[in-house]
């Protein structure tokens, strides 16, 4: 089939050359030239586990291409993906500018039948928006034409996301039109096939499934991350009460680890969003007011676990950071716990020395060059001279680190540890202190 994909992002490339792979031929429509540029020449703009084989693959058969010409890219695909920022607006919503922007070229452009199929995380309600635009700029150019308007959110994990698309939990399609709800399951049928996955229900109720799923997820981890402060406050151990919580399969063991605090492009955003919707609607969402205000408050932990160490006196002094992702096997720092503290040690007249096996370049360009941050090639060149090493993502490299390197390289004996990933009593048996989430500290 012929698929045209607006947004060639994390969510967009992913689906893009997923679909090319199974057969499809996918056309990437992108605003912004350099990427594209990039993409046209080999590059990839993200950092994903097998992207760029995969892309490789299939642009080189001919199923995927790349482009900033959206007039072909409407003229291309059947189906025309939506899979573009919706980023927080000031007061918290999610702004929709950029999906309408795709919903008015999809309009100004088409000539026949389309489908627009919503990828993008969007406030219930935005379908209808999506088609009110489209009718709107039909009228204008005086063109009456049938298009359908689909809800299909998208659960993807960043560092997983290929493996996600290919083998999904559940594939959400909103539609009341059952011709429409046919056309998307043939689509998905490559990724559907060892049983049904495929879940239809109404425009809205998908909307809202994907916004649920995110205030799900980070409800677990405030929650989590408050019984950790109160483990601590209690004299009790976070990682004893986990096991033993999870042990009861009503609660489970996935997703209740404690931490410095989660990030990324999804659930600050989507859970701010969702708070709003309730509130625009004149509900007040106490809990997920609650989600996030644990959240902002857990991203500071581990700064006042370091400024209480070293007595209020962090000026001049160096911290290794190890790990800028938000989470590991991706690139991407946005609403990451790393930027947080950073930005707290600098505030405070300190230095970071900083290592990620990914992300060391996408911190260069979020803080440019300056003089309190060195990006190093190595963890243990982190390390080096500073003041106290600091771990931030749970990259599995980090999890057995070589603690007689660390001792030696360290100017202070101090690990604090925002994952709770390495075995404290190893630090202590070389003569590291270890500071973690939830449970006291190992002196
Ligand atoms: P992203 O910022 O990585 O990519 C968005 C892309 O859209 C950018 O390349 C941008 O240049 C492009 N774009 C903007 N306006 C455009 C236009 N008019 N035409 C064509 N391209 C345009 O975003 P993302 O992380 O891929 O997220 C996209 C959406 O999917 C968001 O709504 C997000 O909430 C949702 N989502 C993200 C994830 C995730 O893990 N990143 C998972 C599920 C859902």
């Amino acid at each position: 089939m012929d698929v045209t994909i607006f947004g060639s992002g994390y969510v967009g490339l992913v689906t893009g050359v997923c679909l090319a792979e199974v057969g499809n031929n996918v056309l990437c429509v992108d605003v912004d030239p350099g990427k594209i540029e990039l993409l046209n020449s080999g590059g990839v703009p993200i950092y994903e586990p097998g992207l760029e084989e995969m892309i490789h693959r299939n642009r080189e058969a001919g199923r995927l291409s790349f482009t900033t010409d959206a007039e072909a890219g409407v003229k291309h695909g059947l189906f025309q993906f939506i899979a573009v920022g919706t980023p927080p607006d000031e007061d918290g919503s999610a702004d929709l500018r950029y999906v309408l922007a795709v919903a008015r070229s999809i309009a100004e452009h088409m000539d026949s039948y389309r489908i627009l199929v919503d990828k993008s995380t969007v406030p219930v309600g935005t379908a209808d928006k999506v088609a009110n635009q489209v009718r709107e700029s039909l009228s204008e150019r005086g063109a009456d034409l049938e298009f359908d308007v689909v809800s299909n959110p998208e659960f993807l994990k960043e560092g997983a996301a290929i493996e996600d698309f290919m083998r999904p939990d559940r594939i959400v399609v909103g539609t009341d039109n059952p011709r429409t709800a046919e056309l998307l399951r043939a689509l998905y049928a490559p990724f559907n096939r060892s049983h049904d996955r495929l879940m239809l229900m109404d425009v809205r109720s998908a909307e809202l499934t994907k916004y649920a799923a995110n205030a799900m997820l980070a409800t677990k981890i405030s929650f989590m991350n408050e019984l950790s402060n109160i483990a601590e406050a209690v004299g009790a151990d976070i990682e004893k009460v986990r096991v033993g919580i999870g042990s009861d399969p009503r609660i489970g063991y996935q997703f209740i680890y404690p931490g410095c605090g989660y990030g990324g492009s999804c659930f600050p955003k989507d859970v701010r969003a969702l708070e709003q919707t309730a509130r625009s609607l004149g509900y007040e969402p106490q809990l997920l007011h609650a989600v996030e205000a644990v959240n902002f408050r857990q991203k500071a932990v581990l700064f006042d676990k370091i400024q209480t160490w070293f007595d209020g006196d962090l000026s001049g002094r160096a911290f290794a950071l190890w790990g800028l992702s938000f989470k590991p096997n991706t690139d991407d720092m946005r609403e990451a716990s790393s930027r947080v503290l950073m930005e707290q040690l600098w505030d405070a007249g300190a230095s970071v020395q900083a290592f990620d096996p990914v992300a060391t370049e996408e911190a260069r360009r979020i803080y440019g060059e300056r003089p309190d941050l060195t990006l190093t090639t190595d963890a243990m060149s982190a390390a080096e001279g500073a003041d106290a090493l600091v771990i931030l993502t749970e990259w599995s490299e980090f999890r057995s680190p070589n603690f007689d390197a660390i001792r030696s390289a360290l100017k202070s004996p101090v690990i604090f540890d925002g994952r709770n990933i390495v075995d404290g009593e190893l630090a202590r048996a070389v003569g590291l202190s270890y500071v973690s989430i939830g449970r006291a500290p190992l002196i």
